[in-house]
């Protein structure tokens, strides 16, 4: 007997038939004797309706009042939730994550979790309830609603699996499972049983939208098991069955684990990118804080920085940005940095991608980064960047070819393969 967190997404509890089926299955697992407490999203579609809504009256809404409308949407499904668990005979009780008191700071919109009282869930339990709370929200110190951010479900579901030290955080959401790479651009890509909660971090930051990244962070820090499957599947399908199913992400240390040896575990990519260089800076020091300080004072978020060795003491410096914010930093640089500086050109592009390959088995296998460059070079495509950690290669490359790089990647390093 276990006691499982499960949490449900817009799109698994989108419509009435949606929770009368999350109910059956919800109610599946505790008739085969494990406690289950359910964290919800609000229904697909509505957290946007109601932020548009606030919208309407408050270009720029207050953001305490913005976070008491767009929490609500999760204070539905809940109670729609406990309600479907009921007419099939199961007892359920809802919380808000004020009722709970999931505590936060008051970082409105992108509030963080202190603690979460978990007393009157555990005696709930006890009682032979389902305990459903809403996801995506707490209540700071003055009384005030609070949103963990876009997506922060997760992180509700993941975050209230530490506080109960629950067996295993389930993610149910409409794809079964975390690949190889995304299946859109390479058929072949395999689901993952198990995955690494740092892999999974890479893969999350370097674009894969499966969970939300804070509840990836979240999971390592208080090792939560962290299960991705899918709610789409038939509900009444056993439980033995659907324990076994999806994708497993966990820690080097679980037995689970040692199963799979795999050096790689995923190619991820990221569009929308963009390069910028400075050329012939001189090199001395305060040259990368005068160039990137303007930046970060902007809000813009930089990604790979790359600067070459000096020569004639001078040298240049390149990095990458997101897309939308690209035209932003080349104005900051030609209006402001260039004139203090005084370098002789910045240049941009705005039609490069990223491409990573991920794998926690780098860390012990040398030549990886050199069959990466290969495979990429006997296909003609240039490396314009490239950076590493310890379990990640990312090269930046022209837009145009990140399909064909993924492609070659994942058949060069046989993830196409079992
Ligand atoms: N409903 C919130 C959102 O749309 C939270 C979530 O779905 O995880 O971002
Ligand atoms: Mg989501």
């Amino acid at each position: 007997m276990a006691l499982i967190v499960q949490k449900y997404g817009g799109t698994s509890v989108g419509s009435v038939e949606r929770i009368k089926n999350v109910a059956k299955r919800v109610a599946k697992w505790r008739a085969a004797g494990h406690d289950v407490v359910v964290v919800v999203s609000a229904m697909s579609g509505e957290t946007n309706r109601l932020m548009g809504l606030a919208k309407e009256i408050q270009p720029i809404p207050d953001p305490r009042e913005l976070d008491q409308v767009a929490s609500t949407g999760e204070q539905v499904t809940i109670g729609l939730a406990a309600m479907a668990l009921q007419a099939i005979g199961q007892k359920a009780k809802s919380y808000t994550g004020a009722q709970v008191r999931i505590l936060t700071d008051n970082a409105y919109g992108k509030a963080r979790i202190i603690s979460i009282d978990e007393e009157r869930i555990r005696r709930d339990l006890k009682d032979g309830n389902v305990v459903i709370v809403a996801g995506f929200q707490g209540v700071d110190e003055t009384g005030a609603t609070t949103t963990l951010g876009r997506g922060g479900s997760d992180t509700t579901g993941v975050a209230l699996a530490a506080a109960l030290k629950a067996d295993e955080c389930q993610i149910y959401t409409d794809v079964d499972g975390v690949y190889t790479t995304d299946p859109r651009i390479v058929p072949e890509a395999r689901r993952l049983h198990t995955v690494t909660f740092e892999e999974m971090l890479e893969m999350a930051s370097l674009g894969s939208k499966v969970l939300q990244i804070r509840s990836v962070e979240f999971a390592g820090k208080y090792k939560v098991r962290l299960r991705v499957l899918s709610s789409l599947t038939d509900p009444m399908i056993p439980v033995e069955e659907e324990f076994a199913s999806g994708t497993l992400i966990t820690f080097e240390e679980d037995p689970t684990m040692a199963m799979e040896k795999a050096v790689i575990s995923g190619v991820a990519f990221a569009r929308d990118e963009a390069k910028i260089t400075v050329h012939d800076v001189p090199d001395r020091p305060g040259i990368a804080y005068a160039i990137l300080g303007p930046i970060a004072d902007a809000k813009i978020d930089v990604d790979v920085i790359v600067q070459n060795v000096g020569h004639d003491g001078m040298t240049d410096l390149s990095f990458t940005v997101g897309r939308a914010d690209y035209a932003k930093a080349m104005k900051i640089l030609k209006d402001r940095v260039q004139p203090h500086i005084k370098c002789r050109d910045v240049t941009g592009d705005d039609k490069i991608a990223k491409v990573s390959l991920v794998g926690l088995g780098m860390r012990s296998h040398v030549g990886i980064a050199s069959q990466m460059f290969r495979t990429l070079a006997e296909e003609g495509i240039n490396i314009q960047m490239i950076t590493t950690s310890e379990i990640k290669i990312s090269v930046v490359l022209d837009e145009k070819y990140m399909e064909l790089a993924v492609r070659v990647l994942h058949k060069a390093f046989e993830l196409d393969q079992a």
